[in-house]
Protein backbone atom coordinates (compact mmCIF):
# COMPACT_ATOMS: atom_id res chain seq x y z
CA UNK A 1 0.00 0.00 0.00
CA UNK A 2 1.50 3.14 -1.47
CA UNK A 3 2.24 6.13 1.78
CA UNK A 4 1.19 9.24 0.63
CA UNK A 5 3.40 12.46 1.94
CA UNK A 6 0.74 14.92 3.04
CA UNK A 7 1.04 18.75 3.83
CA UNK A 8 -1.42 21.40 5.27
CA UNK A 9 -0.46 24.89 3.38
CA UNK A 10 -2.17 26.30 6.22
CA UNK A 11 0.11 25.21 9.17
CA UNK A 12 2.27 23.47 7.92
CA UNK A 13 1.82 19.70 9.60
CA UNK A 14 2.82 17.12 7.91
CA UNK A 15 2.37 13.21 7.65
CA UNK A 16 2.41 10.31 6.29
CA UNK A 17 -0.97 8.10 5.13
CA UNK A 18 -0.94 5.33 3.97
CA UNK A 19 -3.58 5.01 1.44
CA UNK A 20 -5.16 2.17 -1.15
CA UNK A 21 -4.66 3.74 -4.56
CA UNK A 22 -8.15 5.00 -5.66
CA UNK A 23 -8.44 6.15 -1.87
CA UNK A 24 -10.25 9.49 -2.12
CA UNK A 25 -7.10 11.97 -0.93
CA UNK A 26 -7.27 13.55 2.15
CA UNK A 27 -7.80 17.68 2.43
CA UNK A 28 -8.73 18.32 6.31
CA UNK A 29 -5.58 18.99 8.39
CA UNK A 30 -5.59 16.74 11.41
CA UNK A 31 -3.58 18.85 13.18
CA UNK A 32 -6.09 22.95 12.59
CA UNK A 33 -8.65 21.27 10.76
CA UNK A 34 -8.77 23.60 7.35
CA UNK A 35 -8.75 22.45 4.36
CA UNK A 36 -5.79 22.97 3.37
CA UNK A 37 -4.54 19.47 3.43
CA UNK A 38 -2.88 18.00 0.30
CA UNK A 39 -0.43 15.62 -1.24
CA UNK A 40 2.94 16.22 -1.64
CA UNK A 41 4.64 14.80 -4.75
CA UNK A 42 7.56 13.80 -3.01
CA UNK A 43 11.05 11.70 -4.18
CA UNK A 44 9.61 8.67 -1.90
CA UNK A 45 6.51 8.38 -3.92
CA UNK A 46 8.18 8.36 -6.93
CA UNK A 47 10.54 5.90 -5.25
CA UNK A 48 7.62 3.78 -4.73
CA UNK A 49 6.81 3.49 -8.26
CA UNK A 50 10.04 1.61 -9.01
CA UNK A 51 12.06 3.93 -11.37
CA UNK A 52 14.93 5.13 -10.78
CA UNK A 53 15.59 7.25 -13.81
CA UNK A 54 13.80 10.00 -11.87
CA UNK A 55 16.15 10.78 -9.63
CA UNK A 56 19.11 10.18 -12.76
CA UNK A 57 17.31 12.48 -14.99
CA UNK A 58 17.00 15.15 -12.52
CA UNK A 59 20.72 15.44 -11.87
CA UNK A 60 21.48 15.32 -15.27
CA UNK A 61 18.75 18.08 -15.96
CA UNK A 62 19.24 20.45 -12.81
CA UNK A 63 23.06 20.55 -13.58
CA UNK A 64 23.42 23.09 -16.35
CA UNK A 65 25.72 22.28 -19.37
CA UNK A 66 28.95 23.57 -19.67
CA UNK A 67 28.35 27.17 -20.76
CA UNK A 68 30.26 28.56 -23.55
CA UNK A 69 33.00 30.65 -22.75
CA UNK A 70 33.39 33.27 -25.68
CA UNK A 71 29.47 34.32 -25.14
CA UNK A 72 28.17 32.84 -21.51
CA UNK A 73 25.14 31.42 -23.29
CA UNK A 74 24.19 28.42 -22.50
CA UNK A 75 24.02 24.95 -24.21
CA UNK A 76 21.81 26.26 -27.57
CA UNK A 77 25.47 28.31 -28.27
CA UNK A 78 26.67 26.43 -31.11
CA UNK A 79 29.93 27.01 -29.89
CA UNK A 80 29.49 25.67 -27.26
CA UNK A 81 29.20 21.99 -28.17
CA UNK A 82 32.06 22.12 -30.83
CA UNK A 83 34.58 24.33 -29.12
CA UNK A 84 36.08 22.38 -26.80
ZN1 LIG B 1 -3.02 22.54 9.26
Amino acid sequence: MPIYEYRCSSCGAQKDVMQKIGDAPLTTCPECGAETFGKQISAAGFQLKGSGYYATDFKNSGKPKEQCAPCGAASTCPMADGGA
